[in-house]
Order: structure tokens, then C-alpha cells, then sequence
């Protein structure tokens, strides 16, 4: 097992797996941005390294400072967490050509899985259901994208094979507006992503977003932990998530889970990654996969018992699988609530110091988050603060459960996305269960 693990990331995040670290008995190593002295994590750890200034690309994405704190400190592995560097094949290259374990996914799967086209065609290769559309990037002629596009069927999407965030996508209702809006659209992923690669897909209308959570190691076996509904989404940026997802049966969570837990096997998956779907009409669509740990894998942790953290360090050490399939037993719903530093009507980012923090508590809560009364949260980054996980032994309960703790909790000083959380924890939709990815932007009257 390793020694000593740098933690490269910051925030709710960083904070996670130093608490898995310290459970394992394993030391850990801060990286963080000149403004970020004060994280939490950064107290707590056993050794920090200031690695560069507030901007990220001069800090948690300098490759070369980040491995750099690994051999300074004589740590043998390096934890990405999400975002930053975690789906750079590159890094995970030159982290592993230093010597240190890089923990995730082998960076060619990394290289693969973020070139949408590419993973696209492995998944149908491995027998996993995806969007009909262009089987591959379009290309320069006309006439054979119009084509594409008529045998698809209006609404089409036009999609970055190299986007992520939920940029780089465009629908497309008529044929006049086609070929307009490929080139925009090739235009912007080359100056976003630096590849100018797009494909098409069918538009669905109205799916909802269901994930599947997967783990892989390096001996051939793999699992699927449920899945998570995240539908509850603001310009393709989730909100809400919750597990397991309302009305899907024990029969499809299988059918796909099999599935998925196939295809980790086909491609030679390490680690913890997630297989995101669209869900329409009971049938599910294959858009991307994540070869990393989600911001959401809270909630398939609260059902199934499973520390998702300490599983992918395991993993990483070459460990098999602690669970067999039949040990993944669903217990209970749970919800997660992304609590931001933004304001709740027009969602313009609230950086400043926290007055007052008081966390929400009682049964069947989980507050994830690194901030503290005096805690001065910088404009730098992303502006989520923390997760508000509710735990219940069935939906409502869990519901009611975060209704009580979002009632409860307090951050004074800045603004905070609190009060959208109260309205929906609220609403009857929402209650009811199954919205699709288009109901909180109609509810907000988007
Ligand atoms: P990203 O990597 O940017 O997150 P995804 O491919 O995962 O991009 O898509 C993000 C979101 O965009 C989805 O959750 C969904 O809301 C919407 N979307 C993507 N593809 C389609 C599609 N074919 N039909 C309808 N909505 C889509």
C-alpha cells in the first residue's frame, strides 16, 4: 500500500480523500495555490507544498509542479480528484513515466474516453446502447451531412468530440440551419478544445440524465454500484442528483449495469468511472463516460455502503475488488445537493469571507464541504462550496431529511444557491419523482 499520496486538487474534494487517506493510515501531501493557504485540507494534511499562484493554469494544472510535490516529498502516488487534471491523459502519462502512480484510469483509456467519437465506437463495440447519429466526426461534404441529418430525423444535436462541461454543443430543429451551425460549432471547439472534431447525434427531447457508476481492477473484474439520476440541471451543469434513480427497476438497473461493467472489462478499465446515459421511453443512450470520481459519487455511496475514495486508491495499489457484484446491495434513496457560492436568482458567482458557517446535522446527513466560519472563498475557481447528502430509508424520507437540513444550514457573507435548493426540495414535480433534464431551466423560466 502507498505511504504517502499528493493530493491534487482543492476545495470539498480534496478534503474527501484526505479523509480517506487518513482512515487507510496513509500520509498525505496539500498542493495548493498561494491563495488557497487557508483550505481546510491544507491544514490538516501532513505536508503542504504551495505550487504556484491563484490561477489555475499556473497552479493545479502546471504538470510539471504537481509531480515536482511528489518528488519532493517522497510520496508515491497521485490522487486527482475531479476536474483539474483528472481526465488529462497527458499528465497521467508523465505521472506514471515519473515513477508514481497515477490514481485512475491508464492514460491511453483516458485518451480514448475523452475523445467522444472514440468512446462512442468502443461502447458500441462492447455491446452498450448509444445515441443514433453520425457513427464518427462529420466531415467536409455538404450534401452527406445533410443526409446524416435526414436519415437521423430533426432535432439533431451537433457535438465537440473533444468538449466537456457541457460546452461545445449546438441543436439544430431544420435543415436550413445545418451547416450554419456545424461550422459555429467546429469553430468554437477549435478555440475551446483545441480540436475541431464534431459529430452528430438525435436531439431527445425529453430524457433524463441516469448514470452508472462502475469500479474496475486490475485482475479483470469489475462491478456497477447503481446508478444516479442527475437530471435536475441548469445549462447542462447538474444541480441535484439522487440514487437510485425514481421508477427504474431492478430488471433495467441490471440490463445497463451488466453492461457497462462488460465494457470496463473489454477496454481494460482501472479505477472508478461512471458510464453517463440518457434515459427515454425506458431506453438508455450512451453520451460519454467519466474516467474519474464525480462530484455525485456521494450518493451511490450512501446506498451501497462503498467508499468509492478507497476503493480507487486500492485499485491504484493493484489491489483486487473488495466487493463481488452480489455484495452491491441498494439500501435506501439518497439525495445530493450542490450548495455554490452564487447568487440563487441570477446565478452570478458570490466569492467573499464567510461571516458564520453552521453545518446541518442529524441522522442521515452528510456535509461535505471545506469551508469554515472566516473561510474567505476565492473567485479563482469554481464556486460549489460544498455537498448536502440526505440519507433515508426511502425517497420521501430523504427528501424530508434535506428539507430539515437546508432549513437549518447557515452561510452568512456570501451568497449561496440555499434558497433554489429549499424551492425544489419543495416542488411537486420534483417530489413526484422521474423530471427530465429540461425541468429546473422551464421551472427557473429559462
Ligand atoms: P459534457 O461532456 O459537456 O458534459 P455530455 O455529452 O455529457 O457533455 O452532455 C451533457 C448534457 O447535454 C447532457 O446531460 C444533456 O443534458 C445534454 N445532451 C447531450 N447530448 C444530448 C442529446 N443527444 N440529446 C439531448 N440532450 C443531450
Amino acid at each position: 500500500m502507498f505511504d504517502k499520496i499528493v493530493i491534487a486538487n482543492r476545495g470539498e474534494i480534496a478534503l474527501r480523500v484526505l479523509r480517506a487517506c487518513r482512515e487507510m493510515g496513509i500520509k498525505t501531501v496539500a498542493i495548493h495555490s498561494d491563495v488557497d493557504a487557508n483550505l481546510k485540507h491544507v491544514l490538516l494534511a501532513d505536508e503542504s507544498v504551495c505550487i504556484g499562484p491563484a490561477a489555475s493554469t499556473a497552479s493545479y494544472l502546471n504538470i510539471p509542479a504537481v509531480i515536482s510535490a511528489c518528488e519532493v516529498t517522497d510520496a508515491q502516488a497521485i490522487h486527482p480528484g475531479y476536474g483539474f487534471l483528472s481526465e488529462n491523459a497527458d499528465f497521467a502519462e508523465q505521472v506514471e513515466k515519473s515513477g508514481f502512480a497515477c490514481i485512475g484510469p491508464k492514460a491511453e483509456t483516458i485518451r480514448i474516453m475523452g475523445d467522444k467519437v472514440a468512446a462512442i465506437e468502443a461502447m458500441k463495440k462492447a455491446g452498450v446502447p448509444t445515441v443514433p447519429g453520425s457513427d464518427g466526426p462529420l466531415g467536409e461534404d455538404d450534401e452527406t451531412n445533410l443526409r446524416i441529418a435526414r436519415d437521423i430525423g430533426y432535432p439533431v444535436i451537433i457535438k465537440a468530440a473533444g468538449g466537456g462541461g457541457g460546452r461545445g454543443m449546438r441543436v439544430v430543429h431544420t435543415e436550413a440551419n445545418l451547416l450554419s451551425s456545424i461550422s459555429l460549432t467546429k469553430g468554437e471547439a477549435g478555440a475551446a478544445f483545441n480540436n475541431d472534431m464534431v459529430y452528430m447525434e438525435k436531439f431527445l427531447e425529453n430524457p433524463r440524465h441516469i448514470e452508472i457508476q462502475v469500479l474496475s481492477d486490475t485482475h479483470g473484474n469489475a462491478i456497477y454500484l447503481g446508478e444516479r439520476d442527475c437530471s435536475m440541471q441548469r445549462r447542462h451543469q447538474k444541480v441535484m442528483e439522487e440514487a437510485p434513480a425514481p421508477g427504474l427497476t431492478e430488471e433495467q438497473r441490471k440490463f445497463i449495469g451488466e453492461r457497462c461493467a462488460q465494457a470496463c472489462v473489454d477496454i481494460g478499465y482501472r479505477g472508478a468511472g461512471t458510464f453517463e446515459f440518457l434515459y427515454e421511453n425506458g431506453e438508455f443512450y450512451f453520451i460519454e463516460m467519466n474516467t474519474r470520481l464525480q462530484v455525485e459519487h456521494c450518493v451511490t455511496e450512501m446506498i451501497t455502503g462503498v467508499d468509492l475514495v478507497k476503493e480507487q486508491i486500492l485499485i491504484a495499489a493493484g489491489h483486487p475488488l473488495s466487493y463481488k457484484q452480489e455484495d452491491i446491495v441498494l439500501r435506501g434513496h439518497a439525495l445530493e445537493c450542490r450548495i455554490n457560492a452564487e447568487d440563487p436568482k441570477n446565478f452570478m458567482p458570490s466569492p467573499g469571507t464567510i461571516e458564520t458557517y453552521h453545518p446541518p446535522g442529524g441522522l442521515g446527513i452528510r456535509m461535505d464541504s471545506h469551508i469554515y466560519s472566516g473561510y474567505k472563498v476565492p473567485p479563482n475557481y469554481d464556486s460549489m462550496i460544498g455537498k448536502l447528502i440526505a440519507y433515508g430509508p426511502d425517497r420521501d424520507s430523504a427528501i424530508a431529511r434535506m428539507r430539515t437540513a437546508l432549513s437549518e444550514i447557515i452561510v452568512d457573507g456570501i451568497k449561496t444557491n440555499v434558497p433554489l435548493h429549499q424551492d425544489l426540495c419543495r416542488d411537486s414535480a420534483f417530489i413526484a419523482g422521474g423530471t427530465n433534464i429540461h425541468y429546473l431551466e422551464k421551472k427557473l423560466g429559462m
